[in-house]
């Protein structure tokens, strides 16, 4: 395209493509990350950002910094960037995501590519079908076995995806392809394994074709009439099945339920949608998120988004928190609420800055500023107070009974003894002004196991005190899961559907906490905040 002709949404496109490959290529997480966010505001923002790079005033947009400004700046003047081609030459995506599909890191499969000769995935097929894989320096009979048995997919990755990014990609790949997510992210799991969309379509080769296109999808590992599994950077496997229209809901619900339960409902019946395919089983219509072998029987309705009444877990810019008050204030009133707990820090925390009662104090002026500017929306004046070493809470008495909402948080110490932690924090559950435990299980997915707390323990205290469990919906916590909110659902402990929020961008995580809500089989009656009494 003429030069000029670079709108917004090209600009973008390249940029995302820059990123994907520096990912390959081996970049640290912040590069890449930094180019994705430039890409995705230039696609948002109304500035024709062509104009403002000729102008050189493409800083004055939020996230461009000088390295993205001189690739912005190339892009502009000759229409491509000269190191995106260098890195297109020489990361060979293809050959990167087999790789990582594979279990093997980006370099050492390069190598091996080449010690083969071979450069996409269909050649690499050959070379393992004719039995030359150990022909490559280093694969032994062992990463050979390996090698084979992740082609016939019979290992699934180690590592799965946190729920945000999973969603984000078929729901990106569904978008683009006309059709619906499904797989993992579409019964809302904590770790995605298995990502997939279906499509209804007269014409399967197109989709495939357009799906085997698409910047996120770097080989196609597998393709057949109607299905095509690629892969993505990451090496997660996402399938796309072209579904006739009178199969649809047939395949969209085979590509939804576990393996486990699909096998439970026997031979399905073709049906063009999902509630015909249901009413032909003679089985009530199953959630997405309940299409386990394991799952709960709902006792009523599934607690919704659109009940939620208010987010009870915020940071602001008065600890770790991106925005505001009154910011977080007016973005949740947007979203439908009817308030929001601000929920910051107390010092202990150490990490991050921490308030004291002092700055509690000049917090709540400002509370009340933004009160009085949000009317008839109310801010709480809350916090995530921290339990100390010693079992105690981190502000005084009268500062806690003076709150409106007060989260309790254990942040140091996750793996204590779990009779020594379950003491700490059930003692701490008993003061009087606790409402809430945040993140009980202190899990980091793929990075912290849960803690050794006692969960019965805490659902007896919970019980006794009338203290809340949260579901917190960060992506790489969702802490209670949903096998320990079941738990406390069927106990008759409420649930808090929080979002431990730190900028305006992560309230939208409530749709994470809400979904791990239902696949404990929660309503809107077991969720607190749920409830128009809040
Ligand atoms: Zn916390
Ligand atoms: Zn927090």
């Amino acid at each position: 395209m003429p030069v000029s002709d670079l709108d917004n949404a090209a600009l973008a496109e390249r940029l995302e493509a820059f990123a994907g490959l520096l990912d390959l290529a081996g970049s640290g997480y912040y590069t890449t990350r930094a180019y994705r966010r430039a890409a995705e505001m230039i696609r948002t923002t109304p500035a024709p950002v062509a104009e403002l790079v000729r102008e050189g005033r493409a800083r004055e947009l939020r996230g461009i910094g000088p390295g993205i400004e001189a690739r912005l700046r190339e892009l502009v003047e000759t229409g491509t960037i000269a190191e995106l081609d260098e890195l297109e030459r020489e990361v060979e995506p293809e050959l990167v995501g087999l790789g990582r599909f594979l279990g093997i890191g980006p370099k050492r499969f390069v190598e091996i590519g080449r010690a083969l000769g071979v450069r996409t995935v269909a050649e690499f097929r050959a070379a393992a079908e004719a039995g030359r894989l150990r022909e490559a320096p280093g694969i032994g009979p062992e990463t050979e076995r390996k090698l084979l048995a992740g082609l016939a997919r019979e290992r699934r990755p180690q590592r799965g995806l946190l729920l945000n990014r999973a969603r984000a990609l078929v729901e990106d790949t569904a978008s683009a392809l006309g059709g619906e997510p499904a797989g993992d992210p579409r019964r809302w799991r904590d770790l995605s394994h298995e990502l997939a969309v279906v499509v209804r379509t007269e014409e399967p080769a197109l989709v495939l074709d357009r799906f085997a296109a698409l910047p996120s999808i770097v080989a196609v590992v597998e393709r057949e009439e109607r299905r095509a599994l690629g892969v993505t950077v990451e090496g997660i496997p996402l399938e796309v099945v072209a579904a006739t229209p009178e199969r649809y809901g047939t395949e969209l619900v085979r590509a939804t339920g576990s393996a486990e339960w699909l096998a439970s409902l026997g031979e399905l019946p073709e049906a063009e949608d999902e509630e015909a395919l249901f009413a032909r089983l003679g089985l009530p219509f199953v959630p997405p998120e309940l299409r386990e072998a394991d799952a709960p029987s709902p006792r009523g309705p599934l607690v919704e988004l659109a009940d939620i009444r208010a987010d009870l877990h915020v940071h602001t810019t008065w600890s770790d928190g991106k925005a505001s008050v009154l910011e977080m204030g007016r973005a949740a009133r947007e979203l439908g609420y009817d308030a929001i707990a601000i929920c910051d820090h107390t010092p202990n925390v150490r990490v991050v800055p921490g308030l004291d009662a002092d700055a509690l104090r000049r917090q709540a002026e400002e509370v009340a500023e933004a009160n009085t500017e949000l009317a008839p929306f109310r801010i709480l004046r809350g916090t995530e107070c921290d339990i100390r070493a010693d079992g105690t809470l981190d502000l005084p008495d009268d500062v806690l009974a003076d709150l409106d909402w007060v989260q309790l948080s254990l942040h140091a110490g996750q793996r204590q003894r779990g009779d020594e932690l379950t003491k700490k924090v059930t003692d701490a559950m008993r003061h009087p002004a606790v409402r809430c435990l945040s993140h009980p299980k202190g899990r980091i997915l793929n990075h912290r196991p849960p803690n050794a707390l006692d969960l019965e323990r805490v659902i007896e205290v919970a019980l006794e005190t009338g203290v809340a469990l949260e579901v917190n919906g960060l992506p790489d916590r969702l802490d209670l899961s949903a096998e320990d909110a079941r738990l406390a659902v069927e106990a008759g402990v409420p649930l808090v559907c929080s979002t431990d929020a730190h900028s305006v961008r992560g309230l939208g995580n409530m749709r994470l906490s809400v979904a791990t809500a239902r696949r404990a089989g929660a309503t809107a009656a077991d969720v607190l905040n749920a409830r128009s009494s809040v």
